[in-house]
């Protein structure tokens, strides 16, 4: 506003016993950057982070704008933590898996292979002490994080050869981030992590075998089926994994409660919304896999997975073992997985096998 304009509003305000200056501050605008992971515009995970930067600046009243840059444009994909932990922005949209070298207990507010579906981490982390957990890791760095975003049962991924038995895994080079990629390797194959940017190229020129990505409408944009003809299910590694906001905690407590307040409920829409939208638009995008781009889809074979689910125990286990805090958030994690499991058993599970009997 102009000085004019704040002078006869402040003149306003004081008149109705209001301070001047807590109108100023009720009117200034908050500019707050938010990098990503991923490709500026890229549907479902690019699409989720304008959404939400879009809905904090609407339900704001253009009193807090924030601004999306894709990966690379401010900071490579991976620097999303660092970004953010440091104040280079306030915010970045990313997944808490590929912060495994620096916090490797926040793999457990990504996914683990074999652990919760969408559902049941968004039970874990609102209503059964997951996001006091994930609070508590991410404070020594600033940082808060917040569910913004779930890609549901993600697929296996892209390979060039048939997968019949363990001996296929065998000298495997896979981008596969978070666990899985430590699962892939105990069975002899070698995990790499690349920005999803880069996977079209890495495998078109041989610099990797085979790689996963999140799912059909996804993995469909990025053109992945021009680069490999088998396309495996399910996503063991990636049963419901989180998309998260980070943000800057000093700057998170600078703004005024109801903007803080805003931020928080536009995580939980965006949280939402992208699992609505994988849900409405994977099912016709592997129609057009298989029907427009002749895609064969495979599953693993049962023994293939009976491993691959021996491993992962181990893997995790083994994280929970790494300290105090993996320990404590293990614990949390899978007394509610089990829980849940006796329920599902019961419910989910029967459910959608008679509903395709
Ligand atoms: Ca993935």
């Amino acid at each position: 506003m102009d000085r004019r304009e704040f002078l006869i509003k402040g003149g306003a305000a004081a008149a109705m016993g209001l301070g001047a200056s807590r109108v100023a501050s009720a009117r200034t605008t908050i500019k707050w950057k938010m990098v990503t992971t991923w490709p500026k515009n890229f549907p479902g995970l690019g699409t989720g982070a304008n959404n939400l930067a879009r809905l904090i600046t609407e339900m704001s009243g253009g009193r807090l704008k924030v601004k999306v840059y894709g990966a690379k444009e401010l900071i490579p994909a991976f620097e999303v933590f660092d970004a953010v932990s440091r104040g280079t922005a306030e915010m970045g949209h990313s997944s808490a898996y590929y912060w495994k070298g620096k916090v490797p207990e926040a793999q457990f507010f990504s996914t683990m292979p074999f652990g919760m579906t969408a559902q049941e981490m968004n039970g874990w982390i609102y209503y059964g002490g997951g996001q006091e957990l994930w609070d508590k890791v991410y404070a020594p760095f600033g940082v808060i994080g917040r569910p913004a975003g779930n890609t549901g049962v993600q697929m296996g991924g892209w390979f060039n050869k048939e997968i019949n038995s363990l001996d296929d895994l065998k000298g495997l080079k896979m981008r596969i981030p978070g666990l899985g990629g430590e699962v892939l390797k105990r069975l002899g194959g070698t995990p790499v992590n690349l920005p999803g940017g880069e996977l079209f190229t890495a495998l078109t020129s041989g610099t990797i075998d085979a790689t996963e990505w999140v799912g059909p409408y996804n993995d469909l944009a990025f053109g992945l089926y021009k680069a490999a003809k088998y396309y495996y299910y399910p996503g063991f590694h990636e049963p419901g994994t989180i998309l998260e906001a980070l943000i800057n905690k000093k700057a998170f407590e600078a703004l005024p409660k109801d903007l803080q307040a805003i931020v928080l409920a536009a995580c939980k829409v965006v949280n939402m919304e992208m699992l609505a939208e994988y849900a409405a638009r994977n099912p016709g995008a592997l129609e057009q896999l298989v029907k427009e781009h002749h895609v064969e889809v495979r599953a693993y074979p049962d023994d293939v997975l009976r491993q691959l689910r021996k491993v992962s125990r181990e893997v995790v286990e083994e994280l929970a073992a790494q300290s105090k805090a993996a320990g404590e958030i293990y614990r949390s994690y899978s007394k509610f997985l089990e829980a849940s499991r006796k329920y599902t058993r019961i419910s989910d599970l029967p459910y959608l096998q008679a509903r395709e009997a």
